[in-house]
């Protein structure tokens, strides 16, 4: 995913930002610019089921949000890398390789709650605007602009991709990860998929580093954010925790469904 990184997409993204603060039409504007880039990118699986069951579960949840409105749209990437990123606007992304790591329902929830969560508290449109202020090199209106169809902007915004909008300061990963408990709980399922997800992770990377690179380079994960998540998750009501659901038949069968499907097409790099 890191790959796909350039600061060009950034400062594209910055220039569409020029001297305003960004409203939701503009944020979803540029969101679905940068899913169009995205989704020609990355290789998307187009499998209906699968498609059916990421929108399913990620809409019951971000529809319970202050950001019920925004059209949020779930894909799944077939990577075999651990990663997930979330795109202004409500675009979730997941990749396979992480879907693959999950055991149950919830933690699955988990990782979309978290993501869901940067949408809701626009991580990425409060990145672009304080960088704005900073006047952070801008030159060049785009992405909100017909200058994104020529050529030459466009073979700067092809280089996007989830880094641009994965890489948050640990506050707003914090933010996210208490977003994300909020947002599984109001949809009834367990937030201890949070806190376990991140225990898979970190197992994962003690054993095999390789497969959760790229997760660890946009999610820094320290054993405290396991600690903090589980401390909000105790502040609740155990008779409110014990009527939420952890797991489903449903998941399963996605799951099944995914690993069933051919091997990923961009084979992991080893170096
Ligand atoms: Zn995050």
């Amino acid at each position: 995913m890191k790959r796909f990184l350039s600061r060009a997409a950034l400062g594209l993204t910055l220039a569409a930002t020029a001297a305003c603060s960004v409203s939701t039409q503009q944020e979803v504007e540029m969101g679905q610019q940068y899913a169009q880039q995205i989704n020609a990118q990355l290789p998307i699986i187009t499998d209906l089921e699968i498609n059916r069951y990421v929108n399913v579960l990620g809409d019951s949840i971000a529809r319970l949000t202050n950001r019920g409105d925004l059209q949020w749209r779930f894909y799944v990437v077939d990577s075999p890398e651990v990663n997930a990123f979330a795109v202004p606007g409500g675009f979730i992304y997941v990749n396979r390789g992480l879907i693959e790591r999950t055991t149950k329902m919830d933690q699955l929830a988990g990782v979309l709650g978290h993501e869901i969560g940067h949408v809701v508290r626009r991580h990425s449109v409060k990145q672009m605007e304080q960088q704005q202020k900073a006047n952070v090199g801008v030159t060049l209106a785009c992405v909100l602009t017909r200058i994104c169809e020529s050529q030459a902007a466009g073979a700067a915004i092809n280089a996007v991709g989830g880094a641009v909008f994965a890489r948050f300061s640990r506050q707003d990963e914090q933010e996210a990860d208490a977003e994300g408990v909020r947002n599984v709980i109001r949809a009834g399922i367990d937030p201890d998929g949070i806190p376990e997800m991140f225990e898979i992770l970190l197992e994962e990377r003690r054993t095999r580093p390789a497969g959760v690179e790229a997760w660890f380079a946009t999610h820094p994960l320290e054993e405290d954010r396991i600690a903090e998540t589980r401390r909000q998750i105790a502040s609740y009501d155990a008779a409110v925790l014990r009527s939420l659901t952890d797991d489903s038949k449903n998941y399963h069968t996605f799951k099944s469904r995914v690993q069933s499907l051919p091997p990923s097409p961009t084979p992991r790099q080893t170096q």
